[in-house]
């Protein structure tokens, strides 16, 4: 018997399935053979592990309870990101809503005064403002007023007396006020 001949009966032999004359051929061969002895132990090992794993029979629907889980926790998942996506777009669209009004809001500060408002921005009485109608710039509302304050602004730039266009020298009374008369 050679190596060839073993290693395509050793599976049978292994199992008992082998008459006996070519059983005890193959023992003879192992005896004296390492090569096959070695590979005889090792399926042999292996045999026996496969016998050790426990009997699991799987139902006919393991398979697809399993897979139902699986899409289950998914879709379990995915739902809670669509909420947690949902919350946060609503969030967004509060805040972007807030954040235009507050530019609304700052626009109309920034833009339009009232009376009161150019009053209270220039530091004067709303009388002083009906008073100075002739010089300010204004817009009537159908006898509401209002102020544009780059306008406005535009306006003060206008009035500002510098200091060397200065008529009354202001800037060195209130420099030279260290060193008062005696
Ligand atoms: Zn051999």
């Amino acid at each position: 018997m050679i190596c060839s001949d073993v290693s395509n009966q050793i599976a049978a032999f292994l199992d008992g399935e082998l008459p006996s004359d070519a059983k005890e051929a193959i023992q003879n061969h192992l005896r004296n053979c390492p090569q096959c002895q070695a590979e005889y132990e090792s399926l042999k090992r292996t045999s026996n592990l496969v016998k050790q794993l426990p009997a699991i029979q799987p139902s006919a629907n393991w398979n697809i309870a399993f897979q139902n889980k699986l899409a289950a926790s998914q879709y379990k998942q995915l739902a809670e990101d669509f909420k947690r996506l949902r919350e946060l777009a609503e969030e967004l669209t509060a805040r972007l809503a807030q954040f235009e009004q507050l530019e609304l809001n700052q626009n109309a500060e920034q833009d339009l005064m009232t009376v009161e408002e150019v009053a209270a921005y220039l530091r004067a009485s709303p009388e002083k403002i009906y008073e100075m109608l002739d010089e300010l710039p204004y817009i009537d509302l159908n006898y509401e007023l209002r102020f544009r304050k780059s306008s406005i602004d535009q306006w003060l730039r206008s009035r500002e007396v510098l200091p060397s266009e200065g008529l009354f020298p202001w800037s060195r009374w209130i420099s030279g006020s260290g060193h008062s008369s005696h």
